[in-house]
C-alpha cells in the first residue's frame, strides 16, 4: 500500500446525492489508483442538523455503492474521534495556537450588517470580512460584550497563496482582498469548518483531499491554517460540480437526485456507470463496479468545467 490517503467527509444533514457521490467516488478511485486507502471522517460539526442517523445511512449507502473505506466511522479506528461533533478538544488546541499568535480577534457584526447589499462576495459566496471589528479597542470590546457574544475570527495578510489543484491546475487566492478575516468559532462556540477540516485532515495523516469545486476557494484559508499551525498540507483536488439537466446546482433538496431515489431505481453499478461515464471515466454510460475503475483512473480525464447531467440519464 502506497503513503496516500484520501478521504470521505460528508456533511450529513440529510440524504447523500448525486454530487456527493460523484466526489466519493473520485476520492476514492485516485486513493485506491495510487494503492493507498480512505478514511471516513464525519463532518457533523452542528450536531443539531447533522443526527446520527443520517450520518449511519451515509454509511450504508456508501457501502451499497462499494466505497468501502478503510478506517473510520462507526468502524474506528487509530486517529479517532471521527465525529466532529466530538472533537472539539482537538479545536480548542489549536484555536488556542492561533490565539496565542496574536491573530484570533472577536466580532460583534450581524448576520444582516454583514450581508448588506453592497458587500463584496468570495467566489464561494461567503461575504469578504470589511475587518470592521479588526482593530476594536479593549475598552470597545468589553462595552460589545455587554450586549452580544461575539464570534472569532483569524486575521489574514494581505497575500497571495498559489497552489497547483490535482484537477482544475494552478490556482491563486489573495488572503485578505478574496477571502477576508474568516471565522474560527461561531458566538455559541461551535469551531468553524475551515478550523475544524485543517486539524482533522492534518491529525487523520491525510495526504490528498478530493472534494467540489464549491470548496476550491477554501482552500487558500486552509493552507494559511496549515502553516500558521506547523501542519503539513496535503495535496488538493476539487472535482467539477454536477447540475441538473436544466443547470441548476443539484443539492440534499433535489429530492430526485437523492440517493434514497436512485437506489428505488437502479443498481449500484448503473449509479457508478453513470457517474463514471459524466466525469469522462468511461466513454459510454454502461454499469461498472468502482474496483473496474481503478486501473485506468485518471486526473487527466476529469473535465475541469461543471458538468450537465444530460436528459434521462438519471
Ligand atoms: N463536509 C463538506 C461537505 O460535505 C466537505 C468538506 C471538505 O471536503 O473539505 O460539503
Amino acid at each position: 500500500m502506497s503513503g496516500t490517503v484520501g478521504r470521505f467527509a460528508p456533511s450529513p444533514s440529510g440524504r447523500l446525492h448525486l454530487g456527493n457521490l460523484a466526489c466519493s467516488l473520485l476520492a476514492w478511485l485516485s486513493a485506491k489508483h495510487q494503492g493507498g486507502k480512505i478514511v471516513l471522517r464525519i463532518e457533523d460539526l452542528d450536531a443539531e442538523r447533522c443526527p446520527r442517523k443520517y450520518a449511519d445511512q451515509l454509511e450504508e449507502d456508501l457501502s451499497w455503492l462499494g466505497l468501502v473505506w478503510d478506517e473510520g466511522g462507526s468502524h474506528g479506528g487509530p486517529h479517532g474521534p471521527y465525529y466532529q461533533s466530538e472533537c472539539a478538544p482537538v479545536y480548542e488546541e489549536a484555536y488556542a495556537k492561533l490565539a496565542a499568535q496574536g491573530l484570533v480577534y472577536p466580532c460583534f457584526c450581524s448576520r444582516s450588517q454583514l450581508h448588506a447589499a453592497s458587500a463584496p462576495h468570495t467566489s464561494d459566496g461567503n461575504v469578504i470580512y470589511p475587518g470592521t471589528c479588526r482593530d476594536l479597542t479593549p475598552e470597545e470590546i468589553a462595552e460589545k460584550r455587554k450586549h452580544k457574544a461575539p464570534a472569532y475570527r483569524v486575521r489574514v495578510p494581505d497575500e497571495n497563496v498559489r497552489f497547483v489543484d490535482g484537477c482544475m491546475g494552478p490556482h491563486t487566492e489573495n488572503l485578505l482582498r478574496d477571502c477576508g478575516d474568516f471565522y474560527l468559532r461561531r458566538a455559541d462556540g461551535v469551531f468553524a469548518y475551515q478550523l475544524a477540516v485543517v486539524v482533522d485532515d492534518a491529525r487523520m495523516g491525510v495526504t490528498e483531499v478530493v472534494r467540489g469545486a464549491d470548496l476550491l476557494s477554501s482552500t487558500a484559508r486552509q493552507l494559511y491554517l496549515y502553516r500558521l499551525l506547523g501542519l503539513k498540507a496535503p495535496r488538493f483536488a476539487h472535482c467539477p460540480l454536477l447540475l441538473a439537466p436544466d443547470g441548476r446546482r443539484l443539492s440534499k433538496r433535489d429530492g430526485d437526485q437523492s440517493l434514497e431515489n436512485l437506489r428505488a431505481k437502479y443498481t449500484a453499478e448503473e449509479i457508478v456507470g453513470r457517474l463514471a461515464y459524466v466525469y469522462g471515466l468511461q466513454p459510454e454510460p454502461a454499469p461498472r463496479t468502482p474496483e473496474s475503475l481503478i486501473t485506468d483512473f485518471s486526473w487527466e480525464n476529469v473535465p475541469k468545467e461543471d458538468i450537465c447531467l444530460p436528459e434521462n440519464l438519471f
